[in-house]
């Protein structure tokens, strides 16, 4: 059953065409926020500072951009997360460090098409046919559009 903040934020969204309209709510969440595909326990089982991850390919130098923006090191097929920034919720588990491009007032700094692909690859028809491995966070304009809204958006 849903609260009576979500009917306004689901009637609210509907009118909201873009990231920037909704920014009061998401604080550009998806800027600070990586999900790791990986099981919780691991973490107990790791005395380093930091969880390594294997990525099954090599990255293209734009997600290499991506992850090197959120202070994750990328070497030879893996990525370095500090272990103090990651996060669980249930089973789930987060990398939580906003990129360094984000400023005070929750804006992207470098121009939309600077971005690494992976920022702008994240919209409502993505988000949608959940795959690439995109999270749609707790607050994201995109979560509030799934019941029915028809706008694209960019952060
Ligand atoms: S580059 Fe811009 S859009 Fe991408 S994560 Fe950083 S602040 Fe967000
Ligand atoms: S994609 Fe979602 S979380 Fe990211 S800026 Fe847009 S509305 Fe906010």
């Amino acid at each position: 059953m849903i609260n009576e903040e979500d009917v306004k934020k689901f009637a609210e969204a509907k009118k909201c065409k873009d990231c920037l309209g909704w920014h009061k709510y998401c604080k550009a969440e998806c800027c600070k926020i990586i999900s790791l595909e990986i099981d919780p326990k691991i973490l107990d089982k790791n005395d380093s500072e930091y969880i390594i991850l294997k990525v099954g390919k090599q990255l293209c130098p734009s997600d290499q951009y991506y992850y090197r923006l959120r202070d994750v090191r990328y070497t030879r097929g893996t990525l370095r997360f500090q272990k103090d920034r990651i996060h669980i919720f249930g089973r789930k588990v987060f990398y939580i460090h906003p990129c360094k491009c984000l400023d005070e007032n929750n804006l992207c700094t470098i121009h939309s098409t600077s971005k690494p692909k992976l920022c702008k690859a994240l919209t409502l028809e993505t988000a949608h046919e959940d795959h690439q491995g995109f999270i749609v966070t707790d607050n994201c304009l995109f979560r509030y559009k799934m019941k029915g809204g028809d706008e694209n958006g960019e952060n």
